[in-house]
């Protein structure tokens, strides 16, 4: 749901040296450690924070704040900085694949010379040269690959936030530590102690082989997003002082009057003021039909121009263009929290402490109770091979307590939720469904009512004035007195009545005072005259007579028309009765609505008979009706008191509240800012089946969720006992942990194909 929390400003950080979920939670705890800051969300694998302070809270404060924990930062704006922000992420991936490479180059050679003591325990050529060959060349594979994660592991120990790097740093210097030992007891200065220093070199090369993939993936990602920004036009065309200029797309200011020529990318958001043609704007909102814009229409930066020469007045450059608002919406939307990942949060703060303990605590048992604990383990080496494999007590202590510390994984916890999350949101964002927040990916996937407004979200939205009653006046009277007043109103039906007017060439007069009264019309003042347009009860509230009416009002009621009453002074002067069609698509997404076990409800402000016709003419069975906007929300909530999980679709200004009363609220990208304000997801497409897709991503990225904490918990569960129990060889361990979470990341990757439509 969305919250609106006062004026607290919004803040984007970048953050740098965050590697795992006990990072990102010591991030958060820092930042809602800064006095006034209500909420902080930290994105691990985006690298950011979403900060929400009140504007006295300067950004210098929460920068300090994370520095002080141990972090790097730096404020975020959208479009400029997230361009380097990829290309960051990509040079971090070439980084990554660097260093494991090297890793691997330096292990390899040591697997090989391990290869005839692990089948025959041979130690080649003699056992003093095998431990002094895999000291020298564990050493570079140590330093110089594992370098930045044992300083990081061990400063962040230092610091006493102990981290993921931490239990790897901590497990990589004591299996090297083992083969200084080795050596000095090989000589006769120290009792005999197992070699595990190839061991540091190959844990250490899966380490970085897991960064690696996720590093890629995390540069993937950013990039669907850079490429989303990359469409967009270089340069525009404009009028200048009477003539045609081009000039790069920075330099177009609102107001200025752009030329685009057939093919053309749109250079920015702008209104057509001349000109008819097709638009694909299926980069924005997924669907591959162009569609036909005129003057009057709003059309979208960076979609592109069909055939026709479009004279196109700019109405937002720069960062307030809706490519922008895209971009911020999903980067909000990925360094979101899913309700869901709470318990895994939990887990993880308590995560890499409690394997310190758990670690130093096998280590003592297996050293203090050889007996019981040599005895457990050849039992178990019957079933499991790879186990515990040196003979003496505390050959066999170490073994365990650094597999205990490589196994442990709270990455992959911590990635289960933001990797779905964020792929999940890119690929929403390529199909036109703007997801802002976490939860609102889980409540959508768990709705059971969906409400659908009428007016503009399940009709076109593109009513037409069909018939007229009028007395005492001429039916072009009646409609130039109503069109001088909703000249000034954003309904669909105000655009209807103008739209009438304009087609019979008709002069509008500006009206003076008009207010426009969300769900019931407009009244104003035309050269004097008070003017009225609106449903008919509420003039006959506002003391109007329609009785003499009644018959051209059922007649029009009975043709399933939506009525408009047009007053001026005292007296009704005419009706007009519009008819409003719905969107071609709406029948069918209302089938795969209910194929997908949910009930739909059609709510509107219309009269009963209109809102029946549409109701039954797309298959939808249960209709709220003469609902006023301040009802709807009473609506919505009945239904939830009802027990049910609801979802309000709706466009205008009149469904706000029931938007942000709803469960999940739907914004349709073609209706009005206000009624996307209050959304928690926007689908850019006016298309009914966009909010089939929606529900469908929705329940994909969910499931994902899902999958990638069960993943990650199972894999704890049974790996630490394991460890514990001396049955699993650190190799294995590492091998296993980055094995877990590269397929969390690998499984939320799935989902960038999930089929929607
Ligand atoms: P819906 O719920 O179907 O989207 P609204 O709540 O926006 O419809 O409007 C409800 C009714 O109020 C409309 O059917 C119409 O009769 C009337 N109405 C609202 N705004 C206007 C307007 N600007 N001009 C005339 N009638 C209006
Ligand atoms: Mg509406």
């Amino acid at each position: 749901m969305a919250e609106n929390s006062g004026n607290d400003a919004k803040r984007v950080l970048r953050i740098e040296g965050m590697h795992c979920a006990g990072c990102a939670g010591a991030v958060e705890r820092a930042l809602l450690g800064v006095d006034g800051v209500q909420r902080a969300n930290v994105d691990l694998v985006g690298e950011r924070a979403l900060v929400e302070a009140p504007p006295s809270v300067a950004t210098d404060a929460l920068v300090a704040a994370i520095v002080a924990a141990g972090y790097r930062a730096a404020e975020q704006s959208t479009a400029a900085s997230a361009d380097a922000a990829v290309e960051r992420d990509v040079a971090r991936a070439w980084q990554a694949r660097r260093r494991a490479l090297m890793a691997w180059a330096l292990a390899l050679p040591i697997v090989a010379w391990m290869i005839p003591e692990m089948a025959a325990g041979i130690l080649w050529p003699t056992p003093a040269a095998f431990h002094i060959g895999m000291l020298v060349l564990a050493t570079p594979a140590v330093l110089l690959a594992g370098g930045p994660t044992l300083r990081a592991g061990l400063l962040a120990a230092l610091r006493r936030a102990p981290t993921m790097d931490t239990l790897i740093a901590l497990g990589v210097s004591a299996s090297y530590a083992t083969g200084v030992l080795s050596i000095l007891g090989h000589f006769g200065f120290l009792p005999h102690i197992p070699d595990y220093s190839g061991v540091a070199a190959m844990i250490l090369a899966f380490h970085l082989t897991g960064r690696w993939i996720e590093a890629a993936a995390r540069g993937r990602t950013s990039g669907a997003i850079r490429a989303l920004l990359e469409l967009g036009a270089k340069t525009a065309r404009v009028v200048r002082e009477g003539s045609e200029v081009e000039v790069p797309v920075t330099d177009v200011a609102v107001g200025d009057l752009m030329i685009v020529r057939p093919g053309e990318r749109i250079p920015t958001d702008g209104v057509v003021e001349e000109g008819e043609g097709p638009v694909d704007e299926s980069l924005a909102t997924g669907e591959s039909m162009p569609v036909l814009r005129r003057p009057g229409d709003r059309v979208i930066g960076a979609t592109v121009n069909g055939d026709a020469v479009l004279r196109v007045r700019a109405t937002g450059v720069g960062e307030d263009t809706f490519f922008a608002q895209v971009v911020r919406l999903v980067g909000e939307a990925q360094a979101s929290k899913v309700p869901v990942q709470a318990l895994a949060d939990r887990v993880t703060r308590i995560f890499v402490p409690g394997v310190l303990i758990l670690s130093l605590a096998t280590f003592a048992a297996w050293w203090l109770f050889p007996a019981t604990f040599g005895r457990l383990a050849t039992e178990l080496a019957q079933i499991v091979p790879w186990g515990v494999s040196d003979a003496t007590p505390l050959g066999r202590a170490l073994f365990a307590a650094i597999a205990v510390l490589v196994i442990a994984c709270p990455c992959a916890l911590g990635l289960a939720t933001p990797t779905a999350l964020t792929v999940g949101a890119g690929r929403g964002a390529r199909s036109g469904i703007l997801l802002r927040t976490g939860e609102a990916v889980q409540t959508l996937s768990r709705v059971t009512v969906l409400v659908l407004d009428k007016t503009g979200t399940v009709t076109a939205g593109r009513p037409d004035v069909v018939s007229i009653a009028s007395r005492g006046v001429s039916e072009e009277s009646v409609l130039e007195l109503a069109g001088s007043v909703e000249a000034s109103s954003e309904h669909p039906i105000a655009r209807a009545v103008v739209g009438a007017c304009e087609r019979r060439g008709l002069r509008l007069t500006e009206a003076a005072d008009v207010r426009a009264v969300p769900g019931r019309g407009v009244r104003g003042r035309v050269i004097g005259r008070e003017v009225w347009a609106g449903r008919p009860d509420w003039l006959e509230t506002e003391g109007f007579a329609l009785a003499e009416w009644a018959d051209d009002r059922a007649a029009f009621e009975r043709d399933g028309l939506t009525i408009v009453a047009v007053a001026a002074d005292k007296a009704v002067v005419g009706l007009l009765g519009l008819a409003d069609r719905a969107k071609p698509d709406a029948r069918e997404a209302v089938a795969n609505l209910r194929n997908l076990g949910i009930e739909v409800v059609l709510l509107t402000g219309d009269n009963e008979l209109a809102a029946r016709a549409v109701a039954a003419d797309i298959g939808i069975e249960r209709v709220l009706a003469n609902v006023l906007p301040e009802d709807k929300m009473a609506v919505v909530n009945d239904l939830r008191e009802a027990g049910a999980v609801v979802g309000m679709v709706g466009d205008g200004i009149n469904d706000a509240p029931a938007l942000s009363a709803a469960d999940v609220g739907i914004a349709l990208g073609t209706g009005t800012d206000v009624a996307i304000e209050s959304a928690d997801i926007t689908l850019v497409s006016g298309e009914v089946a966009a909010v089939v897709r929606a529900v469908r991503l929705s329940r994909a990225t969910f499931r994902k969720i899902r999958q990638n904490l069960f993943f990650a918990f199972a894999y704890n569960v049974v790996a630490i006992p394991l460890a514990v129990l001396g049955v699993l060889h650190p190799l294995v361990a590492e091998a296993a942990m980055a094995f877990s979470s590269v397929n969390v990341v690998l499984n939320a990757n799935r989902l960038r194909r999930a089929k929607l439509g």
